[in-house]
């Protein structure tokens, strides 16, 4: 009896064992995960692909979906417009409402142009994605992205690079490329760079000399597509590529001296032109208000209440009492010893040169597609639904920008595709593989049973 049991009890080891990395491989495909790179090119206006050569942003928005027209929000600067990427919300919702800004509940204040910006409650009004996805059970890398060396809550990015602004790009996308393959990777990366902005705010969009920087950003994506198809991660993660604002051209001629209409002793300018917030003194409101409310035809002055309401700007204890705003191309300043920019933004949001590049490009996303337009607080419940996690109360909407994924989500999960296939797959060869396994098994104990029987059948003739 015992050399045959032996290669049975071989078989169903051998059986449970291939089966055991066959589910394995089920299991895996179940659990994959779209990954998503979300960039921004700090400052990349809208049509910046269109004034000089950029073969890498079309070659993206050739494999993927460009969209022409990201109404970002008020107002539209840097840091509001970062936190709002990765919140869905409004600046009045998110709390980051400026670069410059004075909390008089907390009496502190945060600065971008002086790097305080890690007091942890000035953002605490939301909860970024990261933080979601986090807790969802899932891993996020972020290089330099404003925010995410900041503990929010108390948490932070899984992996994060402190903001130091000399970090080379290449550094920042070999971090995140480390990410994205380590042996617990992340689904979701963020990376910053900060150009174009600085040199649009230092040569004026306009300026022909705009074209090599705009190159250079070019270049930068071609490397960082170049970096993750080495890695085989190109057309296997889903990568965003954004910004924040875009720029306006300013001009000598198109400038507003405060000093020329109001006492400077009388207020304090909390953050900077082109949509100034100003902190009357105790009990000098309606002086400062009046002074400045008919004072430049190019500038219109509210009190905080008369803030339109299609900003969504009004709402927050951060929103100083007085906001002056420029008229585009425009700047106001105390009087024309101020620092003088040659472009700048901050404008109303609803100005195209105030406006984002928007391509998403991956396996999720349609291929050569555009979109005329969307709002830049759709984006968040876009990557809520490619990262599967809940999303936040949020001012956003999936349906407004489902149409750039490849296949419009239904009952299926129409994003899953690889899923589908690996489950497929899977599931394929565990049936395969077991009616093969049957199939021997079954000839090998009927032929090794009918030995047996006879066998065991013997002695119990011979006992009767
Ligand atoms: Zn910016």
């Amino acid at each position: 009896m015992l050399p045959q049991k032996i290669p049975s009890r071989i078989a169903m080891s051998c059986y449970w064992k291939v089966l055991g990395i066959l589910l394995l491989f089920l299991q895996s495909a179940l659990s994959l995960q779209p990954r998503v790179l979300l960039v921004s090119f700090d400052g990349f206006r809208w049509d910046y692909i269109y004034k000089v050569s950029t073969p890498n942003f079309h070659y993206a928005m050739e494999n993927g979906v460009h969209v022409k027209q990201v109404t970002n929000v008020f107002i539209t600067k840097t840091y509001p417009n970062h936190y709002t990427l990765v919140t869905g919300l409004y600046a009045e919702s998110h709390g980051i409402v400026a670069n410059e800004m004075y909390d008089p509940v907390l009496n502190e204040t945060f600065s971008l142009t002086k790097m305080n910006t890690y007091n942890p409650k000035f953002w605490e009004e939301a909860s970024p994605i990261w933080i979601t996805n986090q807790r969802k059970g899932h891993k996020s890398g972020a290089a330099m992205w404003p925010g995410t060396d900041v503990k929010i809550h108390g948490v932070l990015p899984t992996h994060y690079m402190p903001y130091n602004e000399t970090v080379p790009f290449e550094d920042r996308v070999a971090k995140l490329i480390e990410w994205f393959t380590s042996e617990e990777p992340i689904n979701f990366g963020l990376l910053y760079w900060e150009q174009p902005d600085e040199m649009g705010h230092f040569l004026g969009p306009d300026n022909p000399l705009m074209g090599p920087v705009i190159s250079d950003i070019d270049n930068k994506l071609g490397y960082l597509i170049s970096k993750l198809k080495a890695a085989k991660l190109w057309g296997v993660i889903n990568v965003i590529i954004t910004s924040d604002h875009g720029m306006s051209e300013l001009s000598s001629e198109r400038v507003i001296e405060l000093d020329q209409y109001v006492d400077r002793d009388l207020y304090k300018v909390i953050d900077h032109s082109p949509a100034v917030a100003i902190l009357p003194k105790e009990g000098k409101l309606d002086e400062v208000y009046e002074a400045l409310a008919n004072a430049h035809p190019n500038m219109t002055v509210y009190k905080k209440e008369q803030i339109p309401d299609r900003w969504h700007y009004k709402h927050n204890s951060k929103i100083q009492p007085i906001l002056a705003v420029a008229d585009n191309g425009w700047e106001i300043v105390h009087n024309k010893s101020d620092i003088f920019l040659v472009g700048n933004h901050g404008y109303d949001n609803i100005i195209p040169e105030m406006h984002p590049i928007f391509v998403a490009v991956g396996p999720a996303f349609r291929k050569n597609a555009t979109k005329e337009a969307m709002n830049a607080t759709d984006l968040y419940p876009l990557l809520c639904h490619l990262l599967r996690i809940d999303p936040l109360p949020n001012n956003g909407s999936f349906n407004s920008v489902k149409d750039i994924l490849a296949e419009v989500p239904g009952a299926f999960g129409a994003d899953t595709c690889s899923t589908v296939i690996g489950v497929f797959l899977g599931s394929l060869l565990v049936l395969v593989f077991t009616a093969v396994f049957v199939k021997h098994f079954v000839l090998a104990q009927a032929n090794s049973m009918h030995i047996l029987h006879t066998e065991v059948a013997q002695p119990l003739l011979q006992d009767h």
